[in-house]
């Protein structure tokens, strides 16, 4: 019997999957992902910081953030064709997904937007999913992007609606969930999940799926991170997160949206290879991949593309393949 893709979960379920035994969680999550997806096929994402660091919100893990002292050198929004270029590159390495991240607070209507609409248009143009990851932002913002292209928009919830406040201050769990509906008013897909690592408890995991699963329809994609501590933020002396965890959040989100795309985002270098394989069997279907060892530009490391393409090969996997444009 095919599972029925639900937005009603209650925290009692979604308390009973997360405390299932790990092994017998993750065959059940194999089985949701089998039936909703090709458990052979893997979506290959490369992340580009378009604009990096000196960004005013005060997000407690992040190395951008100018109230952390993490000694990131700020650097201006990149141009078009500088970005077109990687995007390029990546594509040829196999990626299909161009995410691009800029340290902002929210989207503002001046200049930079307008090269930020040019980027996704050139960037979409070449048949790659556009995505881009711009802070706060407005239906009307929403509608120029999705008319240039864009396939999808990244806002992660981050955490629990409990534990939100203890690890940012300048904006509110509320104000990540109108830019989710500004971006659900256009065709834009929506890329929603968050990170686990920050000193959150069980509760607050189970939580956090809950928002994200109880979101209707349920996010296209899931990304979950895993915290890459970096020294100069609040967050530097977090307790580590050992790999059952990251797989335990995994098969619980397979389970709860078993139709989305779930990635292994931040800290995946730091999983071993049957580490990795097991977040493959608990049902994540989606990894970033990157140029030069890191995911936003010297700020969260990440495996590389040769790395990546032998892992997978190596475990019988493939990347996912999209039909060339005209
Ligand atoms: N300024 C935009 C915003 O906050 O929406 C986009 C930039 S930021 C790259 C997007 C996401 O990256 C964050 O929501 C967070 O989930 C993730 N992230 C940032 N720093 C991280 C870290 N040190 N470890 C794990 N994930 C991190
Ligand atoms: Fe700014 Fe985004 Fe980093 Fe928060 S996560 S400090 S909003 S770049």
């Amino acid at each position: 019997m095919t599972e029925a893709v639900r937005t009603d979960w209650s925290i009692a379920e979604i308390r009973e999957q997360f405390d299932t035994p790990l092994i017998q969680l993750v065959r059940r999550a194999s089985e949701v992902h089998q039936q909703f997806h090709d458990p052979e096929v893997v979506h290959v994402n490369q992340l580009l910081s378009i604009k990096t660091g000196a960004c005013p919100e005060d997000c407690g893990y992040c190395s951008q953030s100018v109230h952390n002292n993490t000694g990131v050198k700020p650097e201006p929004l990149m141009n078009v064709d500088e970005v077109v270029r990687t995007a390029k590159r990546a594509q040829a390495n196999g990626v299909t997904r161009f995410c691009m991240g800029a340290a902002w607070r929210d989207v503002k209507d001046n200049a930079q937007f307008d090269r930020v609409v040019e980027i996704v248009r050139q960037v979409s143009s070449l048949g790659l999913e556009t995505c881009v990851t711009l802070g706060m932002m407005n239906a009307a913002q929403a509608k120029r992007l999705d008319e240039a292209g864009l396939y999808a928009y990244n806002h992660n919830l981050d955490t629990s609606p409990e534990f939100y406040d203890s690890v940012i201050t300048t904006r509110t769990y509320q104000d990540r969930l109108d830019t989710i509906a500004a971006v659900r008013e256009t065709d834009i897909t929506v890329c929603c999940g968050g990170i686990i690592g920050m000193g959150e408890s069980d509760d607050d995991r189970v939580s956090f799926l809950h928002q994200l699963a109880t979101l209707d329809p349920h996010p296209d994609s899931v990304p979950i991170n895993v915290l890459s501590r970096v020294p100069g933020t609040p967050l530097e002396n977090a307790p580590d997160v050992n790999a059952d965890e990251t797989i335990r959040m995994i098969a619980v989100a397979r389970i709860l949206m078993p139709a989305s795309v779930v990635r292994i985002a931040a800290g995946r270098h730091l999983m071993s290879f049957s580490d990795q394989a097991m977040c493959f069997m608990a049902g994540a279907n989606s990894i970033f991949t990157s140029e030069r060892n890191m995911m936003l530009t010297a700020t969260t490391p990440c495996a590389d593309h040769a790395s990546d393409r032998a892992m997978l090969a190596t475990m019988g996997l493939r990347p996912r393949v999209l039909e060339p444009v005209d």
